[in-house]
Formats: structure tokens, sequence, C-alpha cells
């Protein structure tokens, strides 16, 4: 695996994965842009969690919901008033930085003396954070007196109180930007199904326990992005909204913590670097009743790739209209503006009640960086020599075949190999490449470094001119093994097989 996120940032730069977003112009922070192979890679990623958890079940239906999100949406939903992080600014470098990231970097010395001056617990960092937010002015003070460092310069900082700062951008539809006007940028794909619950449910007529599917951008005004894509303003989410009885919940919540571990492992990560962590109560949100966040090994840390989080009745119950006769648990805003009961009938009694709602909440950027950073390999071969190879698993890998002419210049075998990329491509694994750039050597090293699983040459034998004068290899072809560097010869109408075996799913 990767051992530092620069190897990882270095490779997507020169192979095509993955760029800073405007670069030309200084770059635009906090978005990146996925190059010839990441969009490839990320499309992958992508179509096996939709195909497993869409196409493969029978209580899954998708969707796909608009990105601009009334604001009346994310008021209920209760994004307004809480979809906030604590920040503070250091008044003598004018740099800005997300409180408990800020607290992390700290020494150890620094840390104790504002656990003491705050009177929170040592150690426990999130009961710091909630004693400073609840005494700002203090805390400001104290950030200053125990030498909080900044991280940028290294150097103790001047510190303002801490405040929240709402993360949900604005935008103005129509021509006029009045407050009237404004709508957000969603920053979870989720409220879109929550509000699509009733659609969902009378055009498909589902019963309970179901799922609602869905891939797609969200956007986050994040503090301080950084680490590569793992931390954003732009990503894209794919999530899932599993509907269920109330008392059904947690069991449902415990089945899909360990499915969603079962499917990053056949993408390729290992159990090792997955490690599930169960959020103690007092990090919770206010309307989890349980979250178990499935953090993965990064370069730069463990850190969160997936939460699992057991809801309640909080969202639907929020964005329902009737909501004093439908006995909601959670505690939700009056909703004045709704115009569908989110609720669902029990067939048997029908009597009405809100589901409680089980969420995977997976970020599609994350799951692109475990997979590059797992995959990333460094092997020193019998000559001496270093290669780089991407060991993703051959189904997610960007481009499944090159196709490589063995000389360019003889329009025999850059026919053939030209018509055996076509073939091939129809047979719909993915994406076939015709590589006629430098030499084969420098052909493999490529195409080891972006994790293409094969690599089919066609030479003289392949069009029956071998050096010992037979046509015996004619239509044969060597396919070189990424991981193994081993090569075969098989007969052109071998390779079917051969790839749909190891490409299918
Ligand atoms: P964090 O604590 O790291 O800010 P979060 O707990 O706020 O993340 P959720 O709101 O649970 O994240 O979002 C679900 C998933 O969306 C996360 O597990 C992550 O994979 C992805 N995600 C969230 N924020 C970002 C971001 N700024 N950039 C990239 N992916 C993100």
């Amino acid at each position: 695996p990767a051992s530092t996120l620069d190897e990882l940032v270095a490779l997507c730069k020169r192979r095509g994965f993955i760029f800073q977003g405007s670069e030309i112009y200084g770059g635009l922070q906090g978005t990146y842009d996925y190059g010839p192979l990441g969009v490839e890679l990320k499309n992958n990623l992508k179509q096996a969690w939709w195909r497993r958890n869409v196409y493969e079940r029978d209580d899954m239906e998708g969707l796909d919901a608009s990105v601009l999100t009334h604001r009346l949406v994310l008021h209920y939903s209760g994004h307004e008033a809480t979809f906030a992080d604590p920040m503070a600014d250091n008044r003598l470098t004018q740099k800005r930085y997300r409180l408990d990231h800020l607290l992390k970097e700290q020494p150890e010395g620094v840390l104790r003396r504002l656990y003491r001056t705050m009177e929170a617990e040592e150690g426990d960092l999130h009961a710091l954070v909630q004693a400073m937010m609840r005494a700002p002015e203090r805390a400001g003070g104290a950030m200053t007196a125990a030498g909080v460092l900044d991280p940028a310069s290294g150097e103790p900082g001047d510190w303002t109180p801490p405040r929240y700062f709402n993360m949900m951008f604005k935008t103005y539809v129509g021509p006029v930007e009045e407050e009237a006007a404004l709508a957000y940028l969603r920053p979870e794909t989720a409220q879109g199904i929550f509000v699509n619950f009733k659609n969902v449910l009378d055009s498909t007529s589902r019963k309970l326990p179901f799922g609602i599917a869905q891939i797609g951008k969200a956007f986050r005004n994040e503090i301080t992005p950084r680490n590569f894509i793992f931390r954003v303003r732009e990503f894209e989410q794919m999530e899932i909204e599993y509907f269920v009885r109330p008392g059904e919940d947690e069991g449902w919540h415990r089945y899909w913590v360990e499915e969603r571990l079962r499917w990053w492992q056949e993408m390729g990560l290992s159990r090792e670097n997955l490690v599930p962590y169960q959020q103690p109560p007092e990090e919770l949100a206010h309307y989890a009743k349980a979250t178990v966040d499935l953090l993965y090994r990064f370069p730069h840390g463990l850190e969160e790739l997936e939460g699992i989080a057991n809801r309640t009745d909080f969202d639907l119950g929020s964005h329902t209209k009737d909501q004093e006769e439908l006995g909601i648990s959670a505690r939700v805003l009056k909703n004045a503006h709704s115009t569908a009961r989110l609720a669902y009938r029990d067939p048997d009694t029908g009597k009405w009640f809100v589901p409680y709602v089980i969420e995977p909440s997976a970020g599609v950027d994350r799951g692109v960086l475990a997979l590059l950073a797992e995959a990333f390999t460094r092997e020193e071969l019998p000559s001496g020599e270093e290669r780089i190879v991407l060991k993703l698993k051959p189904q997610l890998a960007p481009i499944k075949a090159a196709v490589i002419p063995l000389a360019r210049n003889r329009p025999e075998i850059t026919g053939y190999a030209k018509a055996l990329k076509a073939r091939l491509q129809a047979l719909g694994l993915g994406r076939i490449l015709y590589e006629d750039t430098g030499n084969i050597g420098k052909a493999y090293r490529r195409h080891d470094e972006v994790g293409t699983p094969f690599a089919i040459t066609v030479d003289y034998d392949t069009i029956g001119q071998s050096k010992d004068g037979t046509t015996r290899l004619k239509d044969t072809v060597t396919v070189r093994d990424r991981d193994t560097m081993e090569q075969i010869r098989l007969h052109v109408d071998e390779l079917e097989g051969f790839l749909r075996e190891r490409l299918s799913w």
C-alpha cells in the first residue's frame, strides 16, 4: 500500500487519474477533476455499488434527485440550524481552522492546559470542543493562553472565540438575487430520498422493509479541505436509506454494518485496514440512535470512509405532514409546510406509522482514495529495478486490457491490433485500449502503474510471419499478467473466455 499521500498525488497527476480543480488559474481549493483514468475508476466503483445494492437485491429502488434543493427541505431536515462546524481564526496569521482539527494537531502539553482551563475530561476531545463552544469567549482566551499553535506557521497564535460556521452552499434560483429565491446545493444526497419517499412508495408499491439507493454529488463549504480527495468541497456520495419497522431497526443496523464491511473487502480493501467504530453516545448526532463508522487506514491516518446510522423516524418524521397523528418518536421541528404524508400504512392493521431508517452513507471520492492507496505497490525486480504496480481488482481497473502492436510501422500488425481491440471492446467488459505510444517496455510500465490487468501484444507470429517461416502461431497473441508479469500465448478466439472469466463480477 501507499505510505504517503504525496506518492499517490504524484501518480494521479502523472498518469491522469486526478488533477487539482481549476489548476491553470491557481486552483480552486477543495475541488478536484477526475482525468481519463480517474473517471473510469470512479465509474467502476459506483457501478459496482449500484449493481450490488440495486440490481442484486429485491428490496431496493434507485433514485437520482436534484442537487439544487428547496430551502424548506434543508430547514426541516435541521441543516439550516445545525449543519455547522466550530471554527476559530488566528488573528495573527488570518488563518481559519476547524476547531477539532486544530486541537488534534496540538502538542500534549498545550492540550492538557486546555482541558484544565475548560474543565473538560482529559483525553476526550469531543467533550473539550463542546465545553469550548458553550463558553466561546473564555475558550478564545484559553487557546491563546495555553499557546495553541498555528499549524501553518508552527507559531503560537492569537485566537478568536470559536464560532459555528454553516457549511451549506447557497445560491439563487432565477434572475433576482433575493431572499425568496434562495436555494441550497445539497450537502448530502439523503434528503432527496426522504422527500421522495411517498413518490417511490406510490409508484412501486413496495412493502417494508425496503430501501432507496442514490449516487450523486454533494457540496460542503469545508473550513479546511485537505488530504487530497479525502476532504473536499464538492464530492460524491453513495447513500442508501433503508426503511424498516420500528423494533426491527437494531437488527437491520447490524446487518448493514456487516454487509458494507463485506462489500468494501470485495472491492479489494483488506480487513486489517478497515476498522468499524461504534460512536459513543456523547458523539452521536442528536437524531441518531446508533452510528457505526467504517474507518479506513488511509496514508494520512485512520479516518471515516462510510457511516452507517440508525436515524429512527427523525427524517420522515421531520418532512411529513400530519405529524401529530403519526406518533413520531424523534424530536422534530413542527412542520407547517409539507404536503405529503411520509408514512406507511400497515397492510394488516391499517394503522399508519413512520418507518425507521438505516442509512449506510459512503463517500465515492474517499472510496477511490482508499482503493488507490490499497492497490499502490512498489516492487523490486530481480534486475534491481523498481516497478510501481496498481494492484486494483481487475473489475475496477480503469483499463481492462491494452492491445499493443509490436511494430507501429507495419500496417498488417497495427491493423490486426485495431480490429482485435474493436472485437474485445464489443464484449462490454469495460475499456479496452489500443496502445501504440512508446515502445513495448514503456507500455508495460505505464499499464502496470495504472493497474491494467492484461497487456495483449500482436506480433509477427500473430500475422503468420514467424521467424521459423511457419504459420503455426498465426492468430495467437501474448497476454501479459500485470501482477505476475508472466506471459502466455493464446489464440484470439480464446480471449473472450479468458477475459470474461477474469473481468466479470
Ligand atoms: P467528517 O466527520 O469526516 O467530516 P461526516 O461524518 O461529516 O465526515 P457524513 O455526513 O457522515 O460525513 O457523510 C457521509 C460520507 O460522505 C462520509 O463517510 C464521507 O465518505 C463522505 N464525505 C463527507 N464529507 C466529505 C468531504 N468533505 N469530502 C469527501 N467526502 C466526504
